[in-house]
């Protein structure tokens, strides 16, 4: 029975036109994918009915005996799939989940360290608008303006703020960072300055399962992440540590911010690791990194500037500035051709960060979708033509454009959703 549908017309109708959206769209939103059939409807169980503050075995509340192994599983899985010794899965999303980190390491006050925003950082690394940056003494590093690592982080200047400020925490990763992360160089930073080193791999967690990137385990004392990027899980996040720290991010998330867990959720996340350690996810994560560098050399011959000069992981970072139109006019004209990413900073932007320089590109879901690198070089073709139709507001080349899209996508099909006629 179609019980949305007919209790709800409107949510329903919605939803379907959302399918539909993202069916229809070369979707290139660096955080997002799509989910398979048994997360999603993972998502959408009786779960959702329960309440279980607490930890497996130590709970508020009755009635358990589903709920626990539920968790208890998720745990396990994250625990094996990362080879950690210690996995929090409650977090309700990336936010939150950094925020119990410094509820856990840190008072307010105290000095913590990140890659600030404009430069590829998270705003929850001590960005000034968020509580990292209110609540704490947020001291910020760059990437490096020149040389032959222009665009990657400035480890010379990690080290020296590092010693110079003395932070109780260190983030590294972020959200517009398309190189490796050097979680060795990192860590011995950390130590030299006595900081808890955190690695935020929001964004490369499904790399850092399929081994198509460099793990932070070992290095790191903490490991944010959330749920729903290249992990391809439900939205939600995870924590995870050392058997050293294991109390103290438990006691962070619960009872210090968060009251029940969202057991649906859990059994989602559950559901995706499972996924998530199978050969072809491996798979998966290194033909997102390869579709990546597809569209990246791409890109680069049709004469598009990206930071660094390319990727090493599912995220293309690209400055227009040469291009003759803004990050954001160009966001809106390819949305409009059937190719969603979004407007973003690029290091060292002269621009707002509403109004910036650049956009921000990722293959997770198209890679889901099952595209191929040999398909990106038209995919390149589509946003330059885009570009240029955006800098002369042509909409009649973006809707030509769009419709290309569409018979092209015709051909994959999406992870939970049959089209109807
Ligand atoms: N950390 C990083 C590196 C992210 O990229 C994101 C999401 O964009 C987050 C944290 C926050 O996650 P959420 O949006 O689930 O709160």
């Amino acid at each position: 029975i179609p019980h949305l549908a007919l209790a709800d017309p409107d949510i329903a109708g919605l939803v379907e036109a959302e399918a539909r959206r993202q069916f229809e769209k070369v979707r290139l939103i660096a955080s997002e994918n799509y989910v398979s059939p048994a997360v999603l409807e993972a998502t959408g169980t009786v779960l959702t009915n329960k309440y279980s503050e607490g930890y497996p075995g130590r709970r508020y509340y009755e009635g358990q005996q589903n709920v626990d192994p539920v968790e208890l599983l998720a745990v396990d899985r994250a625990k094996a799939l990362f080879g950690v010794e210690h996995a929090n899965v409650q977090p309700y999303s990336g936010a939150p989940a950094n925020l119990a980190v410094y509820l856990a390491f840190a008072q307010p006050g105290d000095t913590i360290m990140g890659m600030a925003l404009p430069m590829g950082g998270h705003l929850t690394h001590g960005w000034s608008v968020s509580a990292s940056g209110k609540w704490f003494n947020a001291v910020r590093y760059s990437v490096r303006a020149d040389g032959p690592d222009a665009g990657r982080a400035d480890l010379d200047e990690v080290r020296e703020l590092a010693l110079k400020e003395r932070p109780k925490l260190i983030f590294c990763g972020g959200t517009a960072i398309p190189r490796t992360i050097d979680f060795p160089a990192f860590a011995e930073i950390a130590r030299e300055s006595g900081a808890v080193l955190v690695a935020d791999v929001a964004h490369i967690a499904g790399l850092i399962a399929g081994g198509a990137h460099p793990s932070p385990v070992g290095y790191a004392d903490v490991i944010s992440t959330t749920t729903h990027k290249t992990l391809r899980g439900p939205r939600g996040a995870m924590l995870m540590s050392t058997a050293e720290h294991a109390t103290a991010i438990d006691k962070a998330v619960f009872p210090g911010l968060q009251g029940g867990p969202h057991d649906h959720t859990t059994a989602a996340i559950a559901v995706a690791l499972r996924e998530a350690s199978t050969s072809e996810f491996s798979a998966y994560a290194h033909q997102i990194v390869a579709n990546a560098k597809a569209l990246a050399e791409a890109l680069l011959e049709r004469g598009f500037d990206l930071v660094s000069g390319g990727t090493d992981n599912h995220l293309i970072l690209v400055d227009l500035t040469g291009k003759g139109v803004a990050g954001k006019p160009a966001a809106r004209a390819l949305d409009r051709a059937g190719i969603e990413l979004n407007y973003n900073t690029v290091p060292f932007d002269p621009r707002k960060p509403f109004d910036p320089s650049g956009v921000r590109l990722g293959t997770a879901a198209i890679t889901t979708r099952g595209l191929t690198p040999e398909l990106m070089p038209r995919i390149a073709d589509w946003i330059d033509q885009a570009v240029q139709a955006a800098a002369k507001e042509d909409d009649a080349a973006l809707d030509g454009i769009a419709a290309q899209v569409r018979e092209l996508l015709a051909a994959y099909p999406m992870p939970g959703w049959a089209q109807t006629p």
